[in-house]
Formats: structure tokens, C-alpha cells, sequence
């Protein structure tokens, strides 16, 4: 159902029947919200409607403050010193925190971000559930006695690495912070956050809760801040000793830069991807695949990392599968007004990110291919950021539309006649994040999934996620991976310890 986009935020919040309480917009540093240092004033602008809704002063020196607490708070063992029980008390009375905010953070989330309100819902969820599942690691997860020789006893144990940045995007501030910060806490060290200057005002949210639960101050910071000011600033600094980053490609190289230009800092990154897509003519259930790589490709407006937006389609079904995706594209993802439950699609972050989707829906278009949905901006009389999910047929491997990452509602379908081809033609990208085959043949589905490159290949499903599984990407999709008990490597160094018993 398609629900016009009122004229001001205001009559949005009143025909959903909400209020939207003055969101918090300074740095939490030391266990309390803190008035900024001198800086920049950055205005906060939503997307449903265009207007402003808060400023955040992006003080130069807050990193500095927030580095200097989170490093004493780490080195005088005030958290990572606790008793592993009492960590996952207080990890778990965090995850209740959030559940307990859901309607307030889910809220900010939608109107900074766009993102529809039962998506919005399911990330709060999200962001809970990694908490609890670190919490729950903290009296679980224990070192070895290695086999070594008679007379010794050699233990290696995991130790806090000490003091974490954690550097995050705007596409799902809450749920991919916590995959940083929830199996940092967890580890025993201290965290600062910064959040995307595109949207942080979910993650500003987070102090308050984080105080609630009784994180003892200085273990848990946010920052607000750009990323060459506050994030190359906590990057660089000397007394960080380990940056957890999301976002793009570009971004990633340079914290690679920044580690070696400091402090040999440790990196994990999260990057982006282009993720490709193969349905084979004997694809089990064609509309399910359909419905399926629809949700895939345009879930959260496409602003997703995994998204797949590379289709690769055999040729005897590609008419069918063409119109089979539009049909439930058009029937999941009508864009519409993120505050009303039925919507699907809500808007981009910005009007930036819009005039990307223009430019490269344009491009598309130039490069050859034909748009068979959408391809244009949506709800224009609204003031957002609204753009209608787009598929383009006829398209070919090489180009760009086929080969760069979009974030945005821009699918490419693209018919091959050989799957070695399209295997080949998949696995030519700098990305490697995820991927995805369909096909009732399971020797094909065995070859094909084994010779894929992403670190996460499906099999007649697309984009599943659980916690309990690791996420990230095999190229220049990233470095290390996020979630299930792996994670736990990017906040832990291993120790030896020997000891001569005779
Ligand atoms: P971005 O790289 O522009 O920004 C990400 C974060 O880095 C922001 O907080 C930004 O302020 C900061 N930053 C920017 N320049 C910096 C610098 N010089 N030093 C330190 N920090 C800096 O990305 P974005 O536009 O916010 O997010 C979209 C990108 O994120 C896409 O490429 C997407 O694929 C990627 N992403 C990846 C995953 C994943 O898990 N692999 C998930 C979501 C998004």
C-alpha cells in the first residue's frame, strides 16, 4: 500500500501517532553526555521530508577527551579486570536496555535515516540480540593448555587488546555498531564509537543506555564527528590500539594508511560489495527466487553492503525471471512513508545518495541497458529523498552499472548462456562480500558455491543472516569478520604463558 508523504515531519509523527523527543547530540565521554569542545556545527537533516531536525557540534578535541578516559579506563582494570559474570550482567541489562527503547531508537533510526519503521524495528532487534550473544560469550569462551612438553605447562589466553575505535556507516548505525562494540565489551576493553555524520543520532542514543546498565564510565564513548576530522583523528592516534571499521572501500584503505602511519594499530574492516547473483534455468521455484532476490536487492532501500545486485540470469528464463522480479518488486517496495508499518521502501539517507542513484541509473541507461522498473525519483512533492526501485535489463558484465557499488534501489539483470561464464564473470570484481546461486542440481550448486570468491555464498536463498554465523568479505570487501565467536579475534591478542613445573 502506498501512503502519500505528508509536508512536514510533524504531520508524519502526528498521523503515526508518535512524538519524536529532542534527540541527543552530544558526545558521551566518561560515562555522561558532555557539552563539545569548539568545532563545527553540522546539521541534521531528515530525509523523509528534507528538514532539519538537529545540529551537532563536531568538536575537534572530543576524540582526544574520549581517547584519554577510554585509556585510563582500560588501564586501571575497572571493566576488563571484572569478574566474566558480572561483564555479562551488565552486557545483558544493556541488550535490555535497548529492547526496552525500541519504539525511541527505532523512531530516530527512520527519520534519520530513512529506513521504513518495522525494518527500523528489526534492526533495534538486531542490535539487542548481538549484545546478547557477547554477554553470553563472556563466561562461555576460555583459553587453551597447548600440548607441549613434559614438565610445562604453556596456556594461551585471550587478552583485551585495549582501547577500541569503532568507525561505522549510516545504513545500519545501531545493529553494525553493536557487532563492534558488543564483542569488544565483551572481550574486556574500552570503546569509542563514531558514528556517519549521515545519521548519528541512534548511536548518540546509546550512552544513556549504556549508563543505565551500569557500564562503568570511560568503557563506553560515542563521538559524533566527520570522517577526516573525529575519524582520521581516532584513527591516528597513538594511544588507540585497534579501529573496527564498516563503510567503503576507499575509507578502509586509508585507515590501513593511518595504522601504519601511527601506531601499527590493529585493523578490521568491512567494506563494500557487488554482490552477484546467479540464477541457473533450473532454478527451483522461480517466483520464490523472485520474491526473494527482490527482498535481496531492495530491502532497506539497497543501502546494504551485501546487497545483490548483480544478477545473473540464464537466457532461456530471463524474460521470466525479469518480469517475475519487477511483479515482486512492485509488490514488497512501493516507496512510500517510512513511519506507516506498511511501507516497504522508504527514502535514501540524503539527497546525495538520490543524486547517485540518478547519476547511475542515467549511466546505465548510457552504457546500453533498459530500465524494466522504476528508474526515476519518487514522491517528489515530499521534500525527501524517495527514489522508485529500479531494475535494468539488457545489461552486460563490463559495465559500470554491472561493476561499481551503487547503495541504492539499482539492480542489473544480466543473461549469460554458460554458467562457467557467469561463474567467471561473477567472480571478475574487486568485491567479494557475498553471493548467491540458484539451482536444483546440487553438483551444480557444489561447484558453483566452491568456486565462488565472497565470504558468504547462498544456495537458493539470498542475504540470510544470524548472528551465530561470521559476515564479511574475501578481496577489497574487507579484512576479518564480524559476528558469531570469530569476532571475538579482532578484540583479543593470544598469550603465551609458559610455565616449568619441574
Ligand atoms: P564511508 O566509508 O563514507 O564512511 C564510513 C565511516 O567512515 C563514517 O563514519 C565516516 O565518517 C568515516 N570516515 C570517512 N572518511 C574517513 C577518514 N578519512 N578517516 C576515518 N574515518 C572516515 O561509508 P558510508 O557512505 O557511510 O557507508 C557506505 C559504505 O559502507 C558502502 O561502501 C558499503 O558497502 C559499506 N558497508 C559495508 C558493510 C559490510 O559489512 N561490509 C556494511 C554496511 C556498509
Amino acid at each position: 500500500m502506498t501512503t502519500a508523504v505528508a509536508p512536514t515531519l510533524a504531520d508524519l509523527l502526528a498521523g503515526a501517532g508518535v512524538s519524536l523527543p529532542q534527540p541527543e547530540t552530544r558526545p558521551f565521554i566518561d560515562g555522561a553526555y558532555q557539552e563539545p569542545s569548539e568545532g563545527v556545527d553540522r546539521a541534521v537533516t531528515t530525509p523523509l521530508t528534507g528538514e532539519p531536525i538537529a545540529t551537532v557540534r563536531e568538536g575537534a578535541s572530543d576524540v582526544d577527551r574520549a581517547v584519554a578516559v577510554a585509556r585510563a579506563s582500560f588501564d586501571d582494570g575497572r571493566w576488563a579486570g571484572l569478574d566474566p559474570k558480572a561483564r555479562k550482567a551488565t552486557l545483558l541489562a544493556f541488550a535490555q536496555q535497548l529492547t526496552a527503547h525500541t519504539d525511541e531508537l527505532a523512531l530516530l533510526l527512520s527519520v534519520d535515516v530513512g529506513k521504513p519503521i518495522t525494518q527500523a524495528r528489526i534492526e533495534v532487534g538486531a542490535a539487542a540480540g548481538c549484545l546478547t550473544y557477547y554477554a553470553e560469550s563472556c563466561d562461555k569462551v576460555s583459553g587453551e593448555v597447548a600440548p607441549t612438553r613434559a614438565g610445562t605447562l604453556v596456556t594461551v589466553t585471550r587478552e583485551p587488546i585495549g582501547v577500541v575505535g569503532a568507525i561505522v556507516p549510516w545504513n545500519y548505525p545501531l545493529m553494525l555498531s553493536a557487532w563492534k562494540y558488543a564483542p569488544a565489551l565483551a572481550a574486556g576493553n574500552s570503546v569509542i564509537i563514531k558514528p556517519s555524520e549521515r545519521a548519528p543520532l541512534a548511536v548518540l542514543a546509546l550512552g544513556r543506555l549504556a549508563a543505565a546498565a551500569g557500564i562503568p564510565a570511560g568503557v563506553f564513548n560515542v563521538v559524533p564527528g566527520d570522517g577526516p576530522g573525529a575519524g582520521a583523528q581516532l584513527a591516528l592516534h597513538p594511544d588507540v590500539d585497534k579501529i573496527a571499521f564498516t563503510g567503503s572501500t576507499a575509507v578502509g584503505k586509508k585507515l590501513l594508511e593511518y595504522s601504519g602511519q601511527s601506531n601499527m594499530k590493529a585493523v578490521s574492516l568491512e567494506c563494500g560489495g557487488k554482490s552477484p547473483s546467479i540464477v541457473l534455468a533450473d532454478v527451483p521455484d522461480l517466483r520464490r527466487a523472485a520474491v526473494l532476490s527482490a527482498r535481496g536487492a531492495f530491502f532497506n532501500q539497497g543501502e546494504m553492503c551485501n546487497a545483490g545486485t548483480r544478477i545473473f540470469v540464464q537466457r532461456e528464463i530471463v524474460e521470466e525471471f525479469s518480469a517475475a522480479l519487477a511483479e515482486a518488486t512492485a509488490a514488497e517496495f512501493t516507496p512510500g512513508n517510512p513511519l506507516d508499518p506498511a511501507t516497504g521502501l522508504g527514502a535514501l539517507v540524503d539527497q546525495a545518495q538520490l543524486d547517485r542513484y540518478d547519476y547511475y541509473v542515467r549511466l546505465g541507461v548510457e552504457e546500453g541497458a533498459r530500465v524494466a522498473l522504476g528508474g526515476a525519483r519518487a514522491l517528489p512533492d515530499s521534500g525527501g529523498a524517495f527514489a522508485e526501485p529500479t531494475i535494468l535489463v539488457d545489461a552486460t558484465a563490463s559495465m559500470r552499472v554491472a561493476r561499481e557499488e551503487i547503495f541504492a534501489p539499482v539492480v542489473v539483470i544480466i543473461p549469460f548462456d554458460d554458467p562457467e561464464e557467469a561463474v567467471a564473470q561473477a567472480n571478475d570484481s574487486e568485491y567479494g562480500l557475498a553471493a548467491a546461486v540458484w539451482t536444483k542440481d546440487v553438483a551444480a550448486a557444489h561447484r558453483i558455491s566452491g568456486r565462488l570468491r565472497a565470504g558468504t555464498v547462498y544456495v537458493n536463498t539470498i542475504n540470510e543472516a544470524d548472528i551465530v554465523v561470521p559476515f564479511g568479505g574475501f578481496r577489497q570487501s574487507g579484512l576479518g569478520r564480524d559476528k558469531s565467536l570469530h569476532a571475538l579475534d579482532n578484540y583479543t591478542e593470544l598469550k603465551t604463558t609458559w610455565i616449568t613445573i619441574d
